[in-house]
């Protein structure tokens, strides 16, 4: 399937010099299927072996690059059944070296002692002899591709060696430079310093100096940035500044006396601001980003009564029906005190239950329909659809974000948040949102205490659960994350509650709650539990985002070592909602480093903005938490924590693009137009799932 638009780019790797039909299986599995992904396959890193060394100034265990003239025959051996050793010494003229290659024997023939060669090794220093072992070698005369210059490592798969992909990389750089078409126009390229893309490529493979390289780096990363931008700009729309409802000043004082607590000042603030954006001409395009438990669903509450006060309805869309029946129970009060008049709609409701409140809000008769996607089909309507909230906006699509909206004419629009979204990620996403931040947690709280444990733990652990539920308290145990099974979590949810009820939580009331369960037996549960009619609540990770049991005050995770960071801050949000003591308690049955330093974060830190910045750093840009949540493709080159000041570059060009309508109206922009369609169509895909 073209990607890329382009004969070249689009060529199947199979008939790159080099490949073939064996070879073109194994770069498969590196997601690598044409000329053009081979060129996307950018290093993970470089080698410089372009600086010559003299032997005396190498240090023990350097790498250096040396010329060298044998002063001895090579001379094999075979100590061992399975080892042959060939070994000479050398010189650079001033110092000796001896070489030893193990196993290699082949090598005997490929060279002539007789000339000037060039090594590149790591050198080891036994007392005053010099030793190197296996080092890559090129003669001279013909030197230049393996050493003498910097060259490429990149990640390899199993059959595929260093210096293979190497040369399979010049071959096709060799065959495409003259005829790669660069997608952006050279007008675009001078006003933002951008490399022409045949150097990029080159560049990036086989850089002459760093400072190409970084040129080259920087040119791929505009790109792979703006194709991005672009796309999303095009499915969701980049009009930011479009009119919207004007809705009438209401004074909040007597709602918010009705209030059971005072507002935070984070919350007041973010209130001034809601209320600025829907009392003005301009559509409010909002994000709350606060971190779990901050309080942000008042927020949303005090939106839609602004909203029914202008005689207008509200659609607030939660991911989970858990969420928007929980949200329904603790809004719902709230609202109806003042006439406003709440419904619920998911997807597990009777068919029937469904019906009557789709005809009350297609006829008016509900102010604020709160549900799951349900609230998305083309059979509910609204007759005057004025506010559209989305809450824990991370799980919804853009796209569905854009669907929601298109069932007003231009309701105002208000997302919320707790996944905390490293600034870089959440520009890129959420480039033209408003931003409001809760950034202080309602009063009495109490930091929670996080603990990462180990087996040997568990008794004392449930010991600890009885104690807090002998004091009234009640707690939640969450079981591992089984990738790609949700019927595996299921098993083992109820397979700990069999277990637990008979030993070690005997006696206590212990419910269990999954995704496979009916939406009635869900609600029915939760329900008890809110209530406090259950003691302990174990579950699968449903109960990620956005439960409330402020009597909560225990989180247990097993298997912690397998979920992401963000989510395991999600999960512990769901306790210290209240004025209790709160602590969360990872069982860590992981035995890598990488696993216990990232639980060793969550124990020392309650920020989540902390939490996702050091989960970046540790995992690296490959695997950028929240990328893949939020559906969008894998970053090939751009780097999120490094790219900042190219991403700001990126996203003036790409709101001035979109402005002047570029992408339409003018030739020379053409091919970048078809690549922003093709990504559109292969990459974000997904955008519109979920
Ligand atoms: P989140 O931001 O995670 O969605 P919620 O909106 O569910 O958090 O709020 C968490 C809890 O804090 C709820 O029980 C809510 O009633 C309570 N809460 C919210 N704002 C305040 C406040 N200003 N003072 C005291 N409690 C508050
Ligand atoms: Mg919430």
């Amino acid at each position: 399937m073209s990607v890329y638009d382009n004969k070249v780019m689009d060529q199947p790797l199979k008939y790159v010099k080099g490949v073939g039909e064996n070879r073109a299986r194994l770069f498969a599995k590196l997601g690598l299927f044409t000329l053009g992904d081979l060129l996307h396959y950018f290093p993970r890193d470089y080698e410089d072996r372009s600086v010559y060394k003299p032997i005396s100034e190498a240090a023990d265990g350097e790498s250096i690059t040396v010329r060298i003239r044998f002063v001895s025959d090579i001379a094999e051996s075979r100590p061992r059944r399975n080892l042959s050793l060939l070994k000479a010494q050398v010189t650079d003229g001033v110092s000796l070296m001896n070489v030893t290659w193990f196993n290699q024997s082949y090598i005997k023939q490929s060279i002539d002692i007789s000339r000037e060669y060039v090594f590149f090794g790591t050198v080891k220093r036994l007392g005053a002899r010099v030793e190197i072992h296996n080092p890559v070698f090129e003669e001279l005369e013909h030197s230049g591709n393996l050493t003498g210059r910097i060259v490429p490592v990149y990640s390899l798969t199993r059959g595929i060696t260093q210096n293979m992909l190497r040369k399979i990389l010049r071959n096709a750089l060799d065959a495409v430079s003259d005829k790669l078409v660069d997608i952006l126009p050279s007008s675009f390229r001078s006003q933002y310093r951008l490399a022409e893309t045949a150097f990029a490529f080159e560049q990036i493979h086989f850089p002459t100096s760093m400072e190409n390289m970084e040129m080259a780096r920087r040119r791929l990363v505009f790109e792979e940035l703006l194709l991005l931008q672009l796309g999303l700009f095009s499915i969701k729309g980049s009009n930011n500044n479009q009119n919207g409802i004007r809705f009438s000043p209401v004074d909040m004082e007597p709602f918010l006396k009705a209030l059971p607590f005072r507002l935070t000042s984070a919350q007041e603030r973010v209130l001034a601001e809601i209320k600025a954006d829907m009392e003005s001409d301009k559509r409010m395009n909002r994000l709350i980003q606060g971190d779990v438990g901050s309080g942000k669903t008042i927020m949303a509450v005090l939106a839609i009564y602004i909203a029914a006060s202008s005689g207008y309805q509200s659609a607030f869309m939660a991911p989970t029906e858990i969420l928007a029946e929980q949200h329904y129970r603790s809004i719902a009060p709230l609202l109806e005190k003042f006439g406003i008049k709440v419904g619920l709609l998911t997807g597990g409701m009777k068919k029937k239950e469904k019906e009557t409140i789709k005809k009350e809000a297609g006829e008016g008769r509900l102010d604020v329909l709160i549900g799951t996607h349900a609230v998305l089909e083309d059979s509910t309507v609204f007759s005057r659809l004025g506010l559209v909230i989305t809450d824990e906006q991370h799980r919804f699509g853009v796209r569905q974000r854009a669907r929601l909206s298109q069932k007003g004419e231009n309701p105002d629009l208000l997302v919320m948040t707790a996944t905390p979204i490293p600034r870089t990620l959440s520009l890129v996403l959420y480039g033209d949102l408003d931003v409001s931040i809760i950034d202080t947690l309602p009063p009495d709280r109490k930091p929670i205490k996080t603990y990462v444990v180990d087996e040997s733990m568990r008794d004392r652990v449930y010991q600890f659960i009885r104690k807090n539920i002998a004091e009234g308290r009640q707690a939640y145990i969450v079981c591992p994350l089984v990738e790609e099974s949700e019927e595996l979590e299921v098993e083992s949810a109820t397979g700990l509650v069999e277990k637990i009820r008979e030993d070690a939580l005997k006696g206590l009331r212990v419910g269990l709650i999954h995704g496979k369960m009916k939406s009635a037996d869900k609600d029915e549960v939760m329900r008890k539990f809110s209530k406090g009619e259950l003691d302990v609540l174990v579950s699968t990770t449903v109960i990620e985002v956005g439960v409330n049991v402020p009597n909560a005050n225990i989180m247990v995770i097993e298997n912690a070592e397998r979920f992401g960071l963000a989510q395991l801050h999600q999960l512990r949000g769901r306790v210290g909602r209240g004025p209790y003591q709160s602590y969360c308690i990872l069982f860590n049955q992981g035995k890598s480093h990488i696993s216990r330093q990232r639980m060793e974060i969550l124990a020392k830190s309650n920020d989540g903005f902390v939490i996702s910045e050091k989960d970046l750093e540790l995992r690296g840009p490959g695997d950028i938490f929240g990328v893949r949540q939020h559906g969008l493709p894998e970053f090939r080159i751009a780097n999120l924590y490094r790219d900042m000041e190219v991403l700001k570059d990126v996203q003036k060009a790409a709101q001035y693009i979109m402005a002047e309508e570029l992408l339409e109206k003018d030739e020379a922009w053409r091919p970048l137009a078809r690549r922003v369609e093709l990504m559109v169509k292969e990459k974000l895909q997904d955008l519109s799932m979920n």
